[in-house]
C-alpha cells in the first residue's frame, strides 16, 4: 500500500446504449492496470436483479456460475476478476438487488426501523452504499475499490444503484471517487460513417441521474480518431484525454490491459487521484509492469504449437457457459506456448455410433460438470471412447462422476451403474446423494460449496501435477462418489487419487499411468483458479499430455 493512500480510492463503472459492451473484461483490465503500478485492488460486482445470486439461474440465461473461495455462486464476471487479478474475492463481491431488499426487509420485519416508513431512498440507496464500504472495513489495506454496475444506462432497475453511487461521491468527494462510463460508439454499414449520438444520448441518461462520466470508454469497431474524440469531449463534457478508444480486438481478450495502457487510460486515472507525485516512492506508480501480460499476449499471438480439445457438454450453444473452463484450457496451452483449439460437442448428438468419428480430431477429451440427465449417455460414450484409445481426458464435477459410471458399467460390468441423480432405482449407485444434502428442498446456495482441502495419493497424476500432497480447491455439487463401492472400483483398477482430509470423500480419480497416458476426474472444479499469469496445474499438465499425443501423431 501507498503511503499516502488513508482510504481506498472508489472507481465506478455504469454502461450504456447497449448491453453486453464487456463492463467485466473492462474493470478487470482497469484492475490489472492498477496491480501493475503496485496498488492493491478489489472489484465488486453490483447487479440489479431480483434473485439473491445466480446459483439458481439456467446457464443459458445467464452464463456460468462463478463460485468464490468462501462458497458464494456468483456472476461470471467475478472470473475475469480473479483471472486478471490478484484480489481475493468473496461473497462481499457480489451484491444483488435481491440481496439489498432482502436484507431491508429482514430489517423491517425484525422493527429495526422504529416505525418509520421504510423507503427505496434512504434504506434501499444506503444499503447499497454500505456493501461498497463493507469491503474496506474487510480489508484496511485496499488502494482501490471497483465497483461495475450491472446493467445498462436507462434501465429502471439501475435507478436505485445510480442514485447510491451518486450520493457516493458527494460523500466521499471528488477526490475519493471516479465514475468511468463505458458505452457504445457504432459505425453506420452504409458510408462506413462513426455515429457519436447514442453516446452523447447516455451520457444526457446518466446526467439526469446526477451523475457526469470523469472518463468515458468508448467501444467500438477500429480506434477512435481524434476529431471524433474531440466531438465526444465536447458533447459530453469530458476534457479530450479522458475519451478513451476501446476498439474491437481480433485476438485475446487479456490484450485489452495493454490497449487501455496505450490509450493512457491508467494514467489519467492515477492523474486524477493525483496519484502521480515525482517521489522515488511513486515509481511503480509512474511505470506499470506490463511485461508479462505483453508475454501471454505474445504466446497467443505466435504459438508454437496448436492442439484440439473436444469439450463435450450440455450447454455447448452458450460459449459463456463454460467460460472459465475455456479460459484455464487456454490457460494450460500457455503453460506449453501452445493455442487450445476447443471442438465443442454437444452431449446429445454424441451417440454410440458417432462418437469415434467426432472425436477424431482431438488430442485430449473433457466432460465439464452439469446438471441433470440430459446428455449423459453421451458423454459415458466419450469417457469410454477417451478410456479405451488412450486419449488424455478430463473429467470434471459431473464429468468425474461419469468417469466413475462408465468404469463401474464397462471394466466391472456392472450393468445399468448409475448417479442417483440420474437413477434412483439403479441397482449400482456409484454415485449417490451426499450425507449432507439428504432433507434439503432449498435450491438456493445449498450445495456443497466453496473451497475444501483434498489429500492427493503419492506417486498419482495429481501429486506430480500440483507437486504437492495438500490442495484447495473449489466445490459446487450435491452428490459424490458412493464409499461403499470404493474397494471394488480400486480392486478394478480405478485409483483414487484425492480425499478430504478425513478420508471420507473421495475428490478425485484416475487411471494409473501404465494403464493410460492421462484419464483423471476431479469432484472439485479447478477451472476456478486458474489465471494467464498463473495457468492451474491441472490445467497445465492434461494439456501437455495432449501435446505429447498430437505431437506422437504426426
Ligand atoms: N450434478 C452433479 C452434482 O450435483 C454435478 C454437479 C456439477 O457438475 N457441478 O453432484
Amino acid at each position: 500500500m501507498l503511503p499516502n493512500v488513508k482510504q481506498a480510492r472508489y472507481i465506478f463503472v455504469t454502461g450504456g446504449v447497449a448491453s453486453a459492451l464487456g463492463k467485466g473484461v473492462t474493470i478487470a483490465s482497469i484492475g490489472a492496470l492498477l496491480e501493475a503500478r503496485g496498488f492493491k485492488v478489489t472489484i465488486l460486482k453490483m447487479d440489479p436483479y431480483l434473485n439473491i445470486d445466480p446459483g439458481t439461474m439456467s446457464p443459458f440465461q445467464h452464463g456460468e456460475v462463478y463460485v468464490t473461495e468462501d462458497g458464494a455462486e456468483t456472476d461470471l464476471d467475478l472470473g475475469y476478476y480473479e483471472r486478471f487479478t490478484d484480489s481475493k474475492l468473496t461473497r462481499a463481491n457480489s451484491v444483488s438487488t435481491g440481496q439489498i431488499y432482502h436484507t431491508v426487509i429482514t430489517r423491517e420485519r425484525r422493527g429495526e426501523y422504529l416505525g418509520r416508513t421504510v423507503q427505496v431512498i434512504p434504506h434501499i440507496t444506503n444499503e447499497i452504499k454500505n456493501r461498497i464500504q463493507l469491503l474496506q472495513r474487510q480489508d484496511p489495506h485496499l488502494d482501490f475499490i471497483l465497483v461495475e454496475i450491472g446493467g445498462t444506462v436507462g434501465d429502471i432497475e439501475s435507478v436505485p444503484f445510480l442514485e447510491a453511487i451518486r450520493q457516493f461521491k458527494l460523500d466521499h468527494g471528488p477526490e475519493n471517487t471516479m465514475f468511468i462510463h463505458l458505452t457504445l460508439v457504432p459505425t453506420i454499414t452504409l458510408g462506413g460513417e462513426i455515429k457519436t449520438k447514442p453516446t452523447q444520448h447516455s451520457v444526457k441518461e446518466l446526467l439526469k441521474q446526477g451523475i457526469q462520466p470523469d472518463i468515458l470508454i468508448c467501444r467500438s469497431a477500429h480506434l477512435i480518431e481524434e476529431d471524433v474524440k474531440e466531438k465526444i469531449s465536447l458533447f459530453c463534457n469530458v476534457p479530450r484525454g479522458r475519451v478513451i478508444s476501446a476498439p474491437d480486438i481480433s485476438g485475446t481478450i487479456y490484450e485489452i490491459p495493454l490497449i487501455y495502457h496505450q490509450e493512457n487510460l491508467d494514467n489519467e486515472i492515477v492523474r486524477y487521484f493525483n496519484l502521480t507525485v515525482e517521489s522515488p516512492l511513486f515509481v511503480d506508480v509512474i511505470n506499470p509492469v506490463l511485461s508479462k501480460w505483453q508475454h501471454v499476449v505474445n504466446v497467443m499471438k505466435a504459438p508454437k504449437s496448436t492442439i484440439k480439445i473436444a469439450v463435450v457438454g450440455k450447454y455447448m450453444s452458450l460459449g459463456d457457459s463454460y467460460r472459465s473452463l475455456f479460459e484455464a484450457l487456454s490457460h494450460g496451452g500457455l503453460a506449453h506456448e501452445t493455442k487450445v483449439d476447443l471442438i465443442q460437442i454437444d452431449s446429445e448428438d454424441l451417440k454410440p455410433e458417432n462418437a469415434v468419428e467426432l472425436l477424431a480430431d482431438a488430442d485430449g477429451v473433457l466432460v465439464p460438470g452439469g446438471f441433470g440427465e440430459r446428455g449423459i449417455e453421451g458423454k459415458l460414450r466419450a469417457i469410454r471412447h477417451a478410456r479405451e484409445s488412450k486419449l488424455p481426458f478430463f473429467g470434471i464435477c459431473l464429468g468425474m462422476q461419469c468417469m466413475v459410471i462408465e468404469f463401474a458399467r464397462n471394466v466391472l460390468n456392472w450393468e445399468n451403474a448409475n448417479s442417483t441423480e440420474f437413477d434412483a432405482e439403479t441397482k449400482y449407485p456409484v454415485i449417490s446423494m451426499m450425507e449432507e444434502q439428504i432433507g434439503i428442498s432449498d435450491k438456493g446456495g445449498t450445495m456443497r460449496l466453496g473451497a475444501y482441502i483434498c489429500s492427493l495419493k503419492p506417486g498419482s497424476h495429481l501429486e506430480s501435477a500440483y507437486r504437492a500432497q495438500e490442495i484447495t480447491e473449489r466445490h459446487r455439487h450435491r452428490f459424490e462418489f458412493t464409499n461403499k463401492y470404493r474397494e471394488k472400483l480400486e480392486k478394478a483398477g480405478l485409483v483414487v487419487s484425492g480425499v478430504s482430509p478425513d478420508g471420507l470423500l473421495v475428490e478425485a480419480v484416475e487411471l494409473p499411468v501404465k494403464e493410460h497416458p492421462w484419464f483423471v476426474g476431479t469432484q472439485y472444479h479447478p477451472e476456478f483458479k486458474s489465471k494467464p499469469l498463473k495457468p492451474h496445474p491441472l490445467f497445465a499438465d492434461f494439456v501437455g499430455a495432449a501435446l505429447k499425443r498430437h505431437s506422437g501423431k504426426k
